[in-house]
């Protein structure tokens, strides 16, 4: 077992990799913050979004900038500033560095260089999607972005279609209904979550199956970042006797026709059919359009 040494016997610096927020600028930790302002260098992903955040709290410390293209050579650049003494923070343009973001190589660098390589937690879209989702998170299995060609997106589906795991993917605005149309292919009963733009003022998350969040955003676009979850098989499965999904809309549409709230609606077609409240209003708020 290793063991982290004394600061004082340590002639390296820390490499802190810190978590920033994913759109409300109050989403970042007091020790996020010391942090950044107490190290030698900020490592960025994107250097004019961690100015703003910086900006925001007042912070002065240099950035350099930290992405895909130029990973590789600005690993060694930090770690000779790590090996020479100097604390770095490690951020992304948002969230969680790592997390479908840059930073890998240089956590492995510092690491086989025995430099100490400290998290300084916070946001992540995937956990802040997970847990508005409703669905269940153990197992949670996160597949970052699925490959951009068709069919290698719907290989990597399939090739975790057999897990009794909720399935997080994060996706492009642009992509998004193409990606739920191959998810309605390979998983047409799941239910499933759409979280976008989380933590900002368009902040909303839609359930529905693939196939009915694929028709929504077809005629209603969606702006902003998204993660989409998938659940497991063993909650989709509609209970037995249940009515399906089907049914509860027909019953819906037939409330909300008689003037009914929504809010009402649902709890009158959750009495009405014996399912839980829950299952009729996901039913309910996958199409936001037809209906107040
Ligand atoms: N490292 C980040 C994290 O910890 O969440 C994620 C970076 S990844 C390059 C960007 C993707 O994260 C977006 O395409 C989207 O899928 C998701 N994302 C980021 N911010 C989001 C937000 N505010 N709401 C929903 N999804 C978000």
């Amino acid at each position: 077992m290793e063991q982290k040494a004394p600061r004082s016997e340590r002639e390296k610096g820390t490499l802190y990799v810190c978590s920033t927020p994913i759109g409300n600028l109050e989403d970042v930790t007091l020790r996020a913050l010391r942090v950044l302002r107490e190290v030698a260098l900020i490592a960025a992903e994107d250097t004019r979004r961690t100015r703003n955040l910086l900006r925001h709290y007042g912070i002065a410390t240099p950035i350099t900038s930290f992405h895909a293209h130029n990973e590789a050579e600005k690993a060694r650049y930090i770690l000779s500033r790590l090996l020479a003494g100097d604390d770095v923070a490690l951020v992304s343009d948002a969230g969680t560095p790592l997390l479908s973001d840059p930073g890998l190589t240089l956590v492995q660098a510092a690491i086989d260089a025995g430099v100490h390589v400290a998290p300084v937690p916070g946001p992540s879209a995937l956990l802040a999607a997970a847990v508005a989702s409703g669905f269940r998170l153990h197992p949670l299995y996160f597949g970052g972005f699925l490959p951009r060609q068709r069919s290698a997106r719907l290989k990597a589906l399939q090739s975790v279609a057999q897990l009794d795991a909720t399935l997080a993917f994060y996706e492009a605005p642009h992509r998004l209904v193409e990606m739920l149309e191959e998810v309605a292919a390979v998983f047409p009963q799941r239910r499933v979550a759409v979280a976008r733009e989380l933590t900002k003022l368009h902040e909303s998350v839609l359930w529905g199956t693939a196939g009915e969040l694929a028709v929504h955003y077809t005629k209603k676009p969606p702006k902003g970042e998204c993660v989409v979850l998938i659940e497991g098989p063993a909650a989709a499965e509609v209970q037995p006797g249940e009515p399906s999904d089907d049914v509860v809309r027909s019953e819906l549409e037939k409330a909300l026709d008689s003037g009914l709230s929504k809010k009402d609606a649902v709890k009158e077609v959750a009495q009405k059919l014996g399912v839980d409240k829950k299952r009729v209003y996901r039913i309910a708020i996958a199409h936001p359009p037809q209906r107040a």
